[in-house]
């Protein structure tokens, strides 16, 4: 049933606290554990988008959330995205399982250095597409296989051109800081990456606001998502 397969909150703190499904991730709630085994992370509790997301997205289910910088979003859909690896772990040189889209290399980097912090216990592998830099390095590191890519939006479309990624494995899709992708011009851009995407497949959407362009592009991408709030929406 529904409410069987929903996990609460404590259990995936449990499940990230010991290596369960093979994922490691230590929150520890307890002060007993924490004397024995300081908890990697240093993070007590999950933040609130965490605490909504992780059962939800845990479910399979499309999420948008709605939520500002800073309120620990990277984690809120990379430890599902983990999780689904566990389930579904395809040949990475045949191309990637997750796919996140990033609006700059700042930040896309940023959540590469989250995946392989936490995702090297569970041997995840993760790289990172953008421009602004030779494509060499990031094709040969692309042949090598990555569990999860990390790219902006720009960037990945010109590999994609050149044929030289694949995302008919990408069967977990989050695009992070949707409102900032569309500000800054990469509508085409998404809607071509996301034809090549199986349409089988889960989606993420995370974005500080809530305008237009953002609610149209939600209702053409994501398939009834469950909206999660943090703070106020703009
Ligand atoms: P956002 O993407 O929403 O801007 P980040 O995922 O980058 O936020 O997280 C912001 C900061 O909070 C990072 O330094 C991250 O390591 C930290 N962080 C993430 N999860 C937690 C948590 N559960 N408790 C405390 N700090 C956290
Ligand atoms: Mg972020």
């Amino acid at each position: 049933s529904s409410s069987e397969e929903l996990m609460s909150t404590s259990k995936i703190m449990q499940a990230c606290d010991r290596p369960v499904n093979g994922v490691m991730i230590h929150f520890t709630t307890g002060s007993r554990q924490k004397k024995r085994r300081p908890p990697a992370a240093g993070f007590s509790a999950p933040t609130p988008i965490q605490a909504q997301s992780w059962p939800i997205a845990m479910q399979g289910r499309d999420i948008v959330a709605i939520a500002k910088t800073g309120s620990g979003k990277t984690l809120g859909y990379l430890i599902p995205a983990f999780m689904h690896l566990q389930r579904i772990r395809n040949d990475s040189r045949m191309g990637p399982t997750i796919l996140v889209l990033s609006p700059t290399r700042e930040l896309a980097t940023q959540i590469q250095d989250e995946a392989v912090k936490f995702g090297r216990s569970s041997r995840i592998s993760c790289t990172c597409l953008y421009g602004g830099a030779p494509k060499g390095p990031q094709l040969r590191d692309l042949e090598r296989g990555a569990d999860i890519v990390v790219a902006t939006p720009g960037r990945l479309n010109d590999i994609l051109e050149m044929r030289r990624i694949s995302l008919r494995q990408v069967s977990y899709l989050v695009l992070d800081e949707a409102d900032r992708m569309l500000d800054m011009g990469f509508e085409p851009q998404i809607r071509k990456i996301v034809k090549e995407i199986p349409t089988k497949r889960q989606t993420l959407m995370y974005t500080a606001t809530w305008p237009k362009g953002v609610r149209k592009i939600a209702a053409d991408l994501l398939v009834n998502p469950a909206q999660v709030n943090i703070g106020n929406v703009d």
